[in-house]
C-alpha cells in the first residue's frame, strides 16, 4: 500500500482506517507498536543540553500519543489536539485553557453534570464565574454576555435531555465578539458532527464512549482550531496531565471499527425509538433525530447522523418498586452509566434536581437509553418485558 498522498480526501471510514498507522516504518506490520516510557537518551552533549529530539521526556509526548493525535485532528479537521486520561480531564484541561482570573463562562443549563461541578468547585476558586444559559437559547445568547465573558461551552445534544442547540448561532455570536466556543461533541463525534466547520474553537470527545467502543477505557480527546490551538497546547504541556500509551493504543484500534459502530448504532438505536414512540407506556422519546426532541430542526440542519444514547419519558404514574422490577429484572440491558460500548444500558435520572435557570418538568419518569450491538428483537423483547414487570408492581 501507498499513502494517500491527501488522507482527507478520501471518505470517513476509509480515512478511520488509515490514520495514525505507517507499515513502512513499523517493519511492515499492520498496527503501530506500544511506546512506553519516561527517558529519552541523547547522543551528544549538545542535543542533552538543548533537549534536542523529537519527544524530549515521556511527559512531552511519544510516537502512541503523537498517533492518535495526529489521526484526530485530521478527522476532526483541527489545527491540533491532545488528550486526557479522561472525558472530564479534557473537559477541565479545555475550560483552563479558556479562562483566566476575573472572566466570566457561560454553560448550558443541561451540561454533563461533573463539567457543572468543575464550575462550581474549582474554577469558581480561580476567580472565574459561571452562568447558565437556556440550551435552546440560540443567537439570545448575545444578551447574556458579559464584559468579561472569555468562553461559552456548549453540549451538543445535551447530557440526559438531549436538546440540541443552534450551534452556528451560539458560535456567530461568540466570534462577534472574540469569545471562544468549546463544545462537548462527545455524542455525535467528528464522524456525525463537523464542530469546526461550525465555528468551534474547541471540540472534545470522551474518548471513553465511542471511540473506545468497548467499555475498557477511559480517555479524553480535544480539538483546536488553529487559532486556539497554541493555548491549549501550551496549558496541555504546563498540566502534564497525559493519556497512557496503552489506552491510546486501544483508542486507535477503536478508531478502526469507529464508523462501523456508529452507523449500526443509530440504525439500531431508531428503530428501538420509533418502536418506543409507538408505546403505550411512553409519552415522548428525546431522541435527536425523532421530532419529539427539542431542537430536532438543528439536528436535521448541522447533523451528519445520530448515535445511540436517547432518554424517554414514561406515560402514566409508576411507583418506584414498578420501576426496580422493570429495570431488575432486564436480562439484555444492564442498569449503568456511561455509554458507546457494544452492550446495551438503560438508567433512570432527573434533571429537575440540578437545573438552575430552566425547568425540567418532563411530565413523567425518565430512562435514559444506550443501544448496543444485541439484536434489536431481543433489545424489544426485554423492554416490552420490562413495561409488563412496571405496569404489574407499580
Ligand atoms: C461520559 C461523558 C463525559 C466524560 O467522559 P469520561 O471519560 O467518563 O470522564 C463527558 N461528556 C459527556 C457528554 C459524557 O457523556
Amino acid at each position: 500500500m501507498t499513502a494517500h498522498p491527501d488522507n482527507t480526501k478520501l471518505r470517513v471510514s476509509t480515512r478511520l482506517t488509515q490514520l495514525g498507522r505507517n507499515p513502512a516504518e513499523q517493519y511492515g506490520f499492520v498496527n503501530a507498536p506500544v511506546y512506553r516510557g519516561s527517558t529519552i537518551i541523547y547522543q551528544t552533549l549538545d542535543d542533552v543540553e538543548q533537549r534536542r529530539a523529537r519527544f524530549s521526556y515521556g511527559t512531552a509526548g511519544s510516537p502512541t500519543i503523537a498517533n492518535l493525535e495526529d489521526a484526530w485532528t485530521t478527522l476532526a479537521g483541527a489545527g491540533g489536539s491532545v488528550m486526557a486520561p479522561s472525558g472530564i480531564g479534557v473537559i477541565c484541561l479545555s475550560l483552563y485553557a479558556m479562562t483566566k482570573a476575573g472572566d466570566h463562562l457561560l454553560m448550558p443549563d443541561c451540561v454533563y453534570r461533573p463539567t457543572r461541578n468543575f464550575c462550581s468547585q474549582i474554577l469558581a476558586k480561580f476567580g472565574v464565574t459561571t452562568s447558565y444559559y437556556d440550551p435552546m437559547v440560540g443567537a439570545g445568547i448575545e444578551k447574556l454576555l458579559q464584559k468579561n465573558t472569555s468562553a461559552i461551552f456548549l453540549e451538543a445534544p445535551g447530557s440526559q435531555s438531549f436538546e440540541v442547540p443552534d450551534v452556528p448561532a451560539i458560535a456567530a455570536v461568540a466570534s462577534k465578539h472574540g469569545i471562544k466556543t468549546i463544545m462537548d461533541n462527545t455524542w455525535a463525534t467528528p464522524v456525525f458532527f463537523r464542530a469546526h466547520e461550525h465555528g468551534i474553537d474547541l471540540s472534545l470527545e470522551a474518548g471513553t464512549k465511542y471511540l473506545g467502543g468497548h467499555s475498557d477505557l477511559l480517555l479524553g480527546i480535544v480539538s483546536a482550531n488553529e487559532e486556539s490551538w497554541p493555548a491549549l497546547r501550551s496549558t496541555y504541556e504546563r498540566m502534564g496531565m497525559l493519556p497512557g500509551a496503552e489506552d491510546c493504543f486501544l483508542a486507535l484500534r477503536g478508531m478502526r471499527t469507529m464508523h462501523l459502530r456508529l452507523k449500526e448504532a443509530e440504525r439500531r438505536a431508531l428503530e428501538i425509538a420509533r418502536w418506543l414512540k409507538e408505546r403505550p407506556e411512553v409519552s415522548k422519546v428525546l431522541h435527536p433525530a425523532l421530532p419529539d426532541c427539542p431542537g430536532h430542526e438543528n439536528w436535521r440542519r448541522d447533523f451528519r447522523g445520530s448515535s445511540g444514547l436517547f432518554s424517554i419519558v414514561l406515560r402514566g404514574q409508576f411507583t418506584r418498586k414498578g420501576l426496580a422490577s422493570m429495570l431488575e429484572g432486564l436480562t439484555v440491558f444492564s442498569m449503568g452509566f456511561s455509554w458507546g460500548g457494544y452492550e446495551s444500558l438503560i438508567a433512570p435520572f432527573d434533571c429537575a434536581e440540578y437545573r438552575t435557570v430552566t425547568q425540567w418538568k418532563p411530565g413523567g419518569l425518565t430512562l435514559r437509553l444506550q443501544i448496543g450491538l444485541e439484536d434489536v428483537e431481543d433489545l424489544k423483547n426485554d423492554l416490552d418485558a420490562g413495561f409488563r414487570r412496571l405496569k404489574k408492581d407499580s
